[in-house]
């Protein structure tokens, strides 16, 4: 996902809307997939505020996860967020990485602004960052799923399983077999 901003490059208070759609099915995240089932859908402007580009947008698109409960798959609906700023690349031939240290130590690189090179903006690992952040920590199938039967590994949700679970604390069975020989 990339937008050109040749036009206002040069154009404070320029702005350009942007409408991208980008199917990311086999995007790997750190090896990871983020499990896209649908495009990825970015509405958004850059606006030129003189020496930084603000990327302001939504996006949105559907994943699948599984379930924390029962593992299933789910799929959810995400919307995040776009709030970036860019800047252009002070020294667009610089190779030498000693010199980005020094660049990056500046009073610039104090800022959460990012550099791009050339006149399109890359909002890939922008977008990935937001999505990511976005994905809701336990996702369930359904509110209220009933999970595995922690014994036999049933999903509950299809019905009960004949295990019949111990409610007793492991801690108190052995009182409970004193108990038991009581009797
Ligand atoms: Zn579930
Ligand atoms: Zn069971």
């Amino acid at each position: 996902m990339e937008v050109y901003i040749g036009e206002i490059k040069d154009k404070k208070g320029g702005e350009i809307k942007f409408h991208l759609v980008e199917d990311w099915s086999d995007l790997g995240l750190d090896g990871q997939s983020l499990g896209c089932i649908g495009p990825v859908t970015l509405d958004g402007r850059v606006t030129c505020t003189g020496e930084i580009f603000l990327v302001k947008g939504t996006v949105t698109t559907k994943v699948t996860a599984a379930c924390s409960r029962c593992l299933g798959s789910v799929e959810l609906h995400l919307t995040a967020q776009v709030d970036e700023r860019f800047r252009k690349a002070s020294h667009p031939h610089e190779q030498d990485p000693v010199r980005e240290q020094e660049i990056d130590e500046n009073d610039w690189g104090n800022e959460d602004i990012q550099e791009f090179r050339g006149l399109t903006i890359h909002l890939d690992d922008v977008v990935t960052e937001n999505l990511v952040v976005s994905l809701p920590i336990k996702p369930l199938c359904q509110e209220d799923c009933r999970g595995l039967c922690p014994l036999c590994g049933h999903d509950l949700n299809d019905g009960d399983c004949d295990c019949t679970i111990d409610t007793i604390d492991p801690r108190m069975s052995k009182l409970q077999q004193l108990l038991d020989s009581n009797d």
